[in-house]
């Protein structure tokens, strides 16, 4: 199996290196193909997340490098769409990430205490989780997101502080509904190394019972890393293949330029 990562950040928003500087670490580490992810314009968030007036030039870099590095790995043009984006429709990008980084105005993953205020100003974490699964489940009406990221983003810092008790029935009830109705939309999961890379996990998102139970319904999975430095583009890649094997998952889904496909998890 030859792997690829479709999800990560450059310069262009709140990644550290440059697009090319991305390539040539997925070049280094054996990727096939590479996906550059942009954080979609959302307005007021320019900090982490692309200027409008800088979206095209984005597209026409990546455009540059995929004729450039042509023959010896295939590059993508990819969007990082978050639900509080500036609009709906978006340039031609090669596929969509549909992930939802917000709650109410509030950062869902800026840091452990942003996300305790999260949590008290939604009314507690029953409520809080029962908002975050409901939006991200709309994305199951946006035919043009293919793969949603970070499922159970909320749960970034659990293994710091338990801000969320993911074993409990509510928590588990609103989790489960958000997956079987992005997974019947045909949207594929990431099993996603970013809070590796950035020091806050040791195992990827989504978390083992949920990614057991998509499984069970018979959904699908890619592996991508999140990497926001080109030292991280392949971060604990062989982590989450063992973690998608024991989960019972006997294929990754690839992109291959016009559609998703699966490639067996060898
Ligand atoms: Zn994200
Ligand atoms: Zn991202």
């Amino acid at each position: 199996m030859t792997r690829q990562n479709l999800h990560c950040h450059t310069t262009f928003d709140d990644g550290k290196d440059s697009p090319e500087a991305m390539v040539l670490a997925a070049l280094r580490a054996g990727f096939g193909s590479i996906g550059v992810s942009l954080h979609c314009p959302i307005a007021g968030e320019d900090a982490w997340t692309c200027p409008v007036g800088e979206e095209q030039r984005f597209i026409d870099e990546m455009r540059r490098l995929q004729t450039a590095y042509a023959g010896r790995i295939a590059v993508w043009c990819g969007l990082e769409y978050d639900m509080d984006a500036v609009r709906r429709s978006v340039p031609p990008y090669d596929y969509i990430i549909g992930s939802c980084h917000m709650l109410g105005g509030f950062p869902i993953d800026a840091d452990p205490e942003e996300a305790a205020l999260l949590i008290a100003v939604h009314g507690g974490e029953r409520r809080a989780a029962e908002l975050y699964y409901e939006r991200l489940s709309a994305m199951a009406d946006y035919p043009e997101i293919s793969i949603v990221g970070h499922f159970d983003l909320p749960t970034k810092y659990n293994e710091r502080v338990q801000l969320y008790d993911t074993a409990a029935p509510a928590y588990r009830d609103a989790a489960f509904a958000a997956m079987e109705k992005l997974s019947a939309a045909g949207k594929i999961f990431e099993i996603n190394s970013g809070a590796i890379s950035r020091g806050w996990r040791t195992s990827p998102y989504p978390e083992p019972a949920l990614l057991r139970h998509l499984r069970d319904i018979g959904g699908r999975v890619c592996i991508c890393s999140d990497a926001h430095a080109a030292d991280a583009i392949d971060c604990a890649f062989d982590r989450c293949e063992a973690l998608a094997r024991a989960c019972g998952f006997e294929e990754l889904w690839q992109f291959d330029g016009r559609d998703f496909v699966p490639v067996p998890l060898i």
